[in-house]
């Protein structure tokens, strides 16, 4: 124990030892706590680490993963993949993470006011002006308003000075459990109500046509999506950090081993 990642020690060796002892479900709880105050000092990248750990590890044992585990994973994910879409210019891809983000902004009580600055500025690009007047309007609540960065502070107050209704319709693709139409985002199906898993590199929910998965962690995506999203400069998979060439993208055929399985 001891490594320089920040963590609390005593909690990282009780979750080695509950490891050890095979007492899953504590040894789950204690990585959801570390997680947990990973996120509430802003470590995201930790408390992502510390989640995806656990999450390979109990699935490696062939045991459920509480479902708490897999949302917190899933909204810290959707805000790791945020920075390299905007970077490459995907605004949409990175709006969209920002909105998923930005409803649980509880869970990001470090930075409140740059996660929600961010999203409409995203949003603003991405010509989601609707949402980008939601969120600019939220921005100057008196809460808020005085932690905004004065570069943006102008601009958000013309957003909602100048309200522009217009909001690009999201796209919608087929549950992969009983094919209803549902948008891309959304990861809960109204038809069916079964939680569907989400595509480590865009962060929407899986179809069955264009299945592929990490070779290394074996997180499933959209085979497509997936294989572009590795051919920029740095190809390391968005959800284990291991090394991953385009070409290395495993496609998948049986969409139903990462189906119902992860979920009770
Ligand atoms: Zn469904
Ligand atoms: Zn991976």
């Amino acid at each position: 124990m001891g490594e320089t990642d920040g963590m609390p020690k005593d909690a990282k060796y009780l979750f080695r030892l509950y490891m050890a002892l095979k007492q899953y479900p504590e040894a789950a709880r204690t990585a959801i706590i570390i997680a947990r105050e990973e996120q509430n000092a802003g470590q995201y990248r930790n408390a992502h680490d510390v989640l995806f750990n656990m999450y390979e590890e109990l699935r490696k044992e062939g045991i459920k993963v509480p479902v708490d585990m897999q949302n917190n994973l899933m909204i810290l994910h959707s805000y790791m993949l945020v920075k390299q879409h905007a970077r490459k210019g995907q605004h949409l891809i990175a709006a969209r993470l920002l909105i998923r983000v930005a409803n649980n902004i509880s869970k990001f009580p470090s930075h409140i006011v740059p996660i929600l600055t961010s999203t409409v500025i995203e949003c603003q690009k991405a010509g989601l002006k609707t949402s980008a007047f939601s969120y600019a309007t939220m921005l100057l609540r008196p809460e808020y308003k005085n932690q905004l960065d004065l570069k943006y502070k102008k601009k958000i107050e013309a957003i909602v000075r100048r309200p522009d209704k217009t909001e690009e319709e999201e796209t919608t693709s087929p549950c992969p459990y009983c094919d209803f139409e549902l948008t891309d985002m959304e990861l809960s199906c109204p038809e069916c109500k079964n939680q569907i898993p989400y595509c480590i590199a865009t962060g929407v929910h899986l179809t069955k046509a264009d299945m592929g998965a990490c070779p290394k962690c074996d997180f499933p995506a959209l085979y497509e999506a997936f294989t572009k999203f590795q051919s920029g400069d740095d190809s390391v998979c968005p959800m284990c950090s291991e090394k991953v060439a385009p070409g290395d993208v495993v496609r998948v055929q049986d969409i139903t081993k990462y189906l119902n399985t992860n979920f009770d």
